[in-house]
């Protein structure tokens, strides 16, 4: 299933040009055209799921992979040892933009907790 105005779906076909790092038979991993971080990939499903509230019975395999991915890229970028952070957001609140569900693999450089800044 893919939606046919979904920016994620269109780099998904290859209408869309993206650094692709990663490709498996359900996931494919990118990189941020807005890099937070020296190490910034997004890593999503070939098959389309608007939000984690979207996530449905049979999808807990491919959001399972696309958590071996992070790790796969983590080792590949070298920032398996020091750290590295895994992020998905839900909803304009926690600032999703493009609704095509991604995990954000951010890493290479220190990090904050909470993400957010103070007040
Ligand atoms: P969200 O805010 O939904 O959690 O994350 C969306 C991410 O997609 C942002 O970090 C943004 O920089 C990235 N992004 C938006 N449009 C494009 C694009 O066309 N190509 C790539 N590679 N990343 C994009
Ligand atoms: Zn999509």
């Amino acid at each position: 299933m893919s939606s046919a105005d979904c920016l994620f779906c269109k780099i998904v076909a290859g209408e869309l040009p993206a650094e692709i790092i990663y490709e498996s038979e359900s996931v494919i991993a990118f990189r941020d055209i807005n890099a937070k971080a020296p190490t910034h990939a997004l890593i999503i499903p070939r098959q389309h799921i608007a939000t984690i509230n979207d996530i449905g019975e049979g999808d807990e395999a491919t959001v399972g992979h696309l958590y071996m991915a992070a790790k796969a890229i983590a080792a590949e970028e070298g920032l398996a040892d020091d750290g590295y952070r895994v992020v998905m957001n839900c909803n304009e609140a926690a600032g999703q933009t493009v609704f095509h569900i991604h995990l954000h693999l951010l890493g290479g450089r220190t990090m904050g907790w909470p993400p957010w800044p103070p007040g």
